[in-house]
């Protein structure tokens, strides 16, 4: 039996990986916390006899011993990163100094949820992982931006100089249930909204686009990613390439909930990136990958889950 430690394993992420990683026969240590996870998503594994929560902060050492590591510990959120900048840096790069120092000690296998935000605002469209990315240094999503490009840089050094077997997945926009209906992004908001009869606030006219994995696939993706061969690194680009505008995705929510909420328009926040979509020839072709949700499932999926919630 494999010991596996999941950092931010009480996030929306986490918790469906540490599910997924029991329900496969692993001991799973997750590591949050509760910065933005919570105790509730993941209290129907406290009873497993192989699962323990740990409350901890990844900023400080970790001293244990486990066979395989998951960091996922980071706000995602924009609202949520931004609310403490500073803090969120330090989780990406004092984080992964300690997970990777961790995983040097152990001769551990070590992934790392990087993201889609490392191309920044993207003028190369689909993304593929050889673009270096357009990212403001300075700016408000910077904090989140630069410093997952920098936990990328450490994981790279890490291999390179300590040959720590490193796994970086660049994860999209990913949705589904145990998003947390307060934390301000995209497919939450506008289900809660439309579920509430309130106006669905689109930032700016709309018209930027996003791809949308629904959290299964994305799970299935990391724990393939982990089990690839040893010389296979990534960076690999873990997503649904189905792209859409925020207004049609707006339209489908609207349609999907029956609901009759309005449309109301807010300002378009500081870089926020125009368009978004991940190209997955290499996970498919190395990982034999691909996403097999489409957004409608996916959504009717996760708009029953707010309902529940919301009883
Ligand atoms: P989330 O906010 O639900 O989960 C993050 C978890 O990390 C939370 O449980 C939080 O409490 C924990 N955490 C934060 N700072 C911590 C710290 N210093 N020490 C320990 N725990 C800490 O977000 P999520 O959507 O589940 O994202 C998980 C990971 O995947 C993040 O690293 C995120 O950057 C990455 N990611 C997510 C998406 C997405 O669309 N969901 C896209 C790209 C990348
Ligand atoms: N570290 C940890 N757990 C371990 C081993 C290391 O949290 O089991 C942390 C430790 O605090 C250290 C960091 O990881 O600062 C980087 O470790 P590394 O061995 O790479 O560097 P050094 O100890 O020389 O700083
Ligand atoms: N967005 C929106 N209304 C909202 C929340 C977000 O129009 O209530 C937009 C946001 O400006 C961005 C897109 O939806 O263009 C995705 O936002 P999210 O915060 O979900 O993710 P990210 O910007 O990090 O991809």
């Amino acid at each position: 039996m494999k010991k596996i430690l999941v950092t931010g394993g009480a996030g929306f992420l986490g918790s469906h990986l540490c599910e997924r990683l029991l329900n496969e026969g692993n001991d799973v240590l997750c590591v949050d916390n509760f910065y933005t996870g919570s105790k509730a998503n993941v209290a129907h594994l406290l009873p497993h006899p192989h699962f323990e929560l740990m409350r901890h902060d990844v900023t400080f050492p970790l001293y244990v011993e486990v066979d395989e590591i998951y960091n996922l510990a980071c706000p995602a959120s924009p609202p949520h990163y931004q609310n403490d900048p500073v803090q969120t840096t330090k989780t990406s790069v004092h984080g992964a100094i300690n997970m990777l120092g961790l995983a040097k000690r152990l001769g551990a296998k070590i992934l790392q949820a990087s993201t889609s935000e490392v191309y920044g605002d993207p003028e190369v469209h689909p993304q593929k992982e050889d673009y270096w990315g357009r990212v403001n240094p300075i700016g408000i999503r910077s904090c989140y931006d630069e410093g997952k490009r920098c936990a990328e840089t450490l994981f790279f050094d890490y291999w390179r100089q300590h040959q720590v077997e490193i796994k970086v997945a660049r994860i999209f926009n990913t949705y589904g249930p145990r998003m947390d209906p307060n934390d301000g992004r995209v497919v939450s908001n506008f289900i809660v909204q439309a579920l509430n009869g309130n106006p669905i606030t689109i930032y700016g006219e709309g018209s930027q686009t996003r791809s949308f994995c629904y959290v299964s696939d994305l799970i299935d993706g990391l724990i393939r990613l982990m089990a690839s061969p040893k010389d296979f690194t990534g960076p690999v680009n873990i997503g649904n390439p189905g792209e859409f505008t925020m207004l049609a995705l707006a339209e489908k929510v609207i349609k999907l909930t029956g609901s009759k909420s309005q449309l109301t328009f807010k300002t378009l926040p500081q870089d926020d990136p125009k368009q978004r979509q991940p190209d997955i020839e290499l996970a498919n072709r190395v990982l034999g990958w691909k996403p097999s949700v489409d957004l409608d499932d996916g959504l009717i999926k996760t708009i029953q889950y707010f309902k529940e919630i919301n009883s």
